[in-house]
């Protein structure tokens, strides 16, 4: 496949980073996710030795055709997840294991139930495994430092997937999508939809839902969202009657819907009881607009379509979506970043130092950028491999989410995750 490497300045708005930035000349259709995916365990570390799934070969020739698989022999992969919980981390969870063992690593894979100490003993437990290389999703970017110091001892090079772990000099590689990207979208979408440039003295009333302040991603989404629609704000076109303004405030612990619902309600019970308009609930992920959108339901005296933004695609809210109960989601096809995590831990353990043409080499079938300024995580700039979000509404659903093969529509018109 024909591609061009380009390097660009991001806008100093944005990150004021320098990356380079590579994708395929034409967008290319995404690799349909298996529907085979293993169920994945839920808490203890389970050594899958089953042997690899070969029947999915659109997947495995998504992964670098050129990876020399004599690498994976007799080598494990430990992979640590959040929760089962919070329902992308199960995609993920399982498109990793999926795709490493095909390419012939043994795989163990926990999950932590949202518990930092949880987490903690689950990657010890891994590390005492001798696992050759870690790729963890942090519950509590800042608690790692210790486990990870270990790893470090043990000579273990570790993939910060998703979420950056921070203060700790463990980490080679961080990979997720832009996060920064994924907030000024939802902000974007919210400027476009009520034609915010054209707004005249029209002013419409807006509330923030933003996530977990242990996620170091959750303030990248927020100030993405917050920075796009400042300037409004400033002019007075959108007002935010609660005055919770700032990441702090509206922050949800632990991503989690029912704190997310209760937040909510007090807001329209204490600011819109009185029939002020609610016009905007602008959440950071899918699990927060859950709870917004219920509180919503039950709570919210006025009779307008409210705008609800959301990340992730989750099937409860492609429903609401459908429903027109929420009105767009930042789809991140995390079989995408799971076929990047691999491509490049499978560098890493072939004895390469992985930089910018990881990506030209892997061949993947959709963007990425190599990004070198933008995440430090206390100890310096992590080299990031981000890849590129989705504004997905009603309109969009078959082309973006069915046409691609990571949902099927139910006999009702919902989409199902295929995985
Ligand atoms: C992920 C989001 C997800 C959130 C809650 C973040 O770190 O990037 O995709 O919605 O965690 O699970």
């Amino acid at each position: 496949m024909k591609r061009k490497v380009i390097s660009l300045v991001m806008t100093a708005a944005l990150m004021g980073s320098m990356f380079t930035a590579c994708g395929p000349a034409a967008p290319a259709p995404a690799p349909a996710p298996d529907t085979s995916a293993p169920a994945a365990d839920t808490t203890d570390t389970a050594d899958t030795t089953d042997t690899a799934d070969t029947a999915d070969t659109a997947d495995t020739a998504d992964t670098a055709d050129t990876a020399d698989t004599s690498s994976a022999a007799g080598k494990t992969i430990g992979i640590a997840m959040p929760t089962q919980s919070l329902e992308r981390w199960n995609r993920d969870g399982s498109y990793l294991q999926q795709k490493f063992e095909e390419k012939g690593y043994k795989v163990e894979l926990t999950y932590s139930d949202n518990k930092i100490d949880q987490q903690v003993k689950d990657i010890e437990g891994l590390i005492a495994d001798n696992v050759d290389l870690l790729v963890i999703a942090a519950i509590d970017g800042e608690s790692l430092t210790q486990v990870l110091a270990d790893a470090k001892t043990n000579n273990i090079p570790v993939i910060s997937y998703d979420r950056l772990i921070m203060n700790t000099d463990a980490i080679s590689y961080y990979v997720s999508f832009d996060n920064y990207t994924v907030g000024k979208l939802q902000g974007q979408f919210v400027v476009d939809t009520l034609d915010l440039a054209n707004a005249g003295d029209k002013t419409y009333n807006i509330e923030f839902t933003a996530g977990d302040p242990a996620d170091n991603n959750a303030g990248f989404f927020f100030n993405g969202a917050y920075d796009t629609l400042k300037p409004y704000i400033d002019a007075g076109t959108l007002v935010i009657p609660s005055g919770q303004t700032t990441f702090e405030k509206v922050a949800t612990k632990s991503w989690d819907t029912a704190t997310a619902m209760s937040r909510f309600q007090n807001i329209l019970g204490s600011y819109y009881s009185d029939g002020t308009q609610l016009d905007v609930a602008l959440c950071s992920n899918d699990s927060t607009a859950l709870g917004v959108t219920q509180a919503i339901g039950t709570d919210y005296a006025g009779s307008n379509s409210v705008i609800i933004t959301g990340q992730d695609g989750d099937v409860a809210n492609l429903a609401n979506i459908v429903d027109g109960k929420q009105t767009m989601t930042v789809y991140k096809a995390v079989a995408n970043e799971a076929v990047a995590t691999i491509d490049l831990g499978d560098a890493i353990l072939n004895g390469q130092t992985p930089d910018a043409s990881l990506i030209d080499n892997a061949g993947w079938n959709f963007d990425c950028a190599y990004d070198t300024s933008s995440y430090d995580n206390g100890t310096g700039i992590i080299p990031s491999y981000l890849l590129v979000p989705t504004v997905v509404t009603k309109d969009n659903i078959q082309k973006e989410l069915v046409d691609t093969g990571y949902y099927t529509l139910d006999a009702n018109g919902y989409p199902q995750a295929t995985n």
